[in-house]
């Protein structure tokens, strides 16, 4: 990005080299990326301003000033972000500031219930690192995850609605009929109600060029990306339940779908596997396992392990997609409330969970369908339900809506 005023010198096998890039790129925030195993110009700059140490990741900032191995804290107290919100006591408190959080926030505060909502990172949630949406009503042409985040940011904003970004909450609790949260910097923020849409996290693979060609090639989502590689092949790592469903729905528009499984067998349900079996586009290889992904701002192949022979072989797919686990955001919320097996959140059909007065919308819910749309329905239904709550336990409140 040549008009960064921000230089990130890391290395692509460095995860704090990816939490800082990830955090940077949440807030919006440009940034010119210099690889030191690549670079040999960069690694002499992080020698020289690191007393002749190697440590990444080191940040250089416009003004000349450095940070080497930041926390997110750090980076967001450089970058101005304020770490606390400006009370301590809100109608409404939302955890996490993706699409249903933002969604929910503007509904509610339309309706005058005073919210607040605390993000870890910056708004927009998975939706808002997506490099294109092309299945949100209203959006014809599609329409870019940052573009469609900073909307709803500002739609939210002009409802009066408070973000508190770049804090994690780290635990809530209910005292007396009032919700707590702390955040990671040890604050406490208390509301009458709160909604949690802390969202969730596709599983990685972590091997050489996953990070950079997500979105171009790798793909997490089989119902937004599978229509761009139509009567092209396409490669679905993981044959468990999802793996093998998606890799069916793929068929669609692929013209034969490779299912690699590291294991000696699936792990999807017999009939999936039959129906995989029996399906003249779907090949199945086990013991197989992604070692790179090869290609330089698209996917051109990926290199896969056979790992009873260690042969290495090299595919060349329009696309992977990867299935290999979706894990909800909640490890803060044991103990606070009810989680199903897979520590999704669970909830009755208005949506609160089985703490009185704290609801879940989105992907963090146990039984959503994890997309933008249904998030942001879900986050409005959860608004109507807080503020019938409200009205039960508090009497009229005199709020704007009917
Ligand atoms: C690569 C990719 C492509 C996708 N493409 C599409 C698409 O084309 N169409 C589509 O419909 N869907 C798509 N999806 C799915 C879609 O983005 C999600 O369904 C949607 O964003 C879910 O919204 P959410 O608000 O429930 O959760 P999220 O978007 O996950 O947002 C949750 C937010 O909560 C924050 N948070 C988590 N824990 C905490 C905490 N402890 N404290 C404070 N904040 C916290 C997170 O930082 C995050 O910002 C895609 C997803 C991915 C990963």
């Amino acid at each position: 990005m040549p008009d960064a005023n921000i230089t990130v010198y890391g290395a692509p096998w460095c995860p704090d080299c990816k939490r800082a890039k990830q955090f940077l790129g949440e807030q919006r925030v440009p940034y010119e990326w210099v690889d030191i195993d690549t670079d040999e110009e960069g690694r002499r700059r992080v020698q020289e301003v690191n007393n002749g140490k190697q440590i990444i990741p080191t940040i250089v900032f416009q003004d000349g000033s450095i940070l080497v191995e930041p926390t997110n804290a750090e980076l967001a107290a450089k970058l101005g972000i304020n770490p606390k919100a400006k009370r301590e006591f809100y109608d409404l408190i939302v955890v996490g500031g993706g699409p249903a959080g933002l969604s929910a926030a503007l509904y509610a505060a339309r309706e005058g219930i005073e919210t607040l909502i605390i993000e870890r990172s910056g708004v927009g949630g998975q939706a808002g690192t997506t490099e294109r949406i092309e299945n949100y009503p209203g959006c014809a042409q599609g329409i870019g995850g940052a573009e469609l985040a900073d909307a709803m940011r500002v739609h939210a904003e002009r409802f009066d609605v408070e973000i508190l970004p770049a804090q994690a909450v780290t635990g809530i609790s209910a005292q007396e009929g009032y919700k707590m949260v702390t955040t990671e910097s040890g604050d406490e923020y208390c509301a009458r109600a709160m909604l949690l849409t802390p969202g969730a996290t596709y599983r990685r693979l972590n091997v050489p060029g996953e990070e950079d060609l997500i979105g171009a090639g790798i793909h997490f989502c089989a119902t937004c990306d599978g229509p761009f590689y139509k009567g092209q092949e396409l490669v679905v790592v993981g044959g468990g339940n999802s793996g093998i469903e998606e890799g069916l729905f793929l068929t669609k528009f692929a013209t034969k779908v490779t299912v690699l499984e590291v294991r000696d067998r699936l792990g999807a349900s017999q009939i999936l596997q039959e129906k995989a079996a029996s399906h003249p586009q779907i090949e199945v290889r086990l013991n197989t396992t992604v070692e790179e992904f090869k290609g330089n701002g698209k996917l051109t192949s990926v290199v896969v392990k056979d790992v009873n022979t260690g042969e290495i072989e090299e595919l060349r797919p329009g696309a992977v997609f990867i299935f290999i686990g979706l894990l909800p955001n909640t490890d803060f919320l044991r103990g606070a409330v009810d989680l199903d097996q897979w520590g999704s959140i669970t909830t009755g059909l208005t949506l609160e969970t089985s703490l009185e007065g704290v609801y879940a919308a989105g992907d963090a819910r146990s039984g959503s369908t994890k997309q933008v749309a249904s998030a942001v329905g879900e986050g409005a239904t959860a608004a109507l339900m807080i503020r019938q709550y409200l009205e039960k336990t508090q009497g009229s409140r005199g709020y704007k809506g009917d």
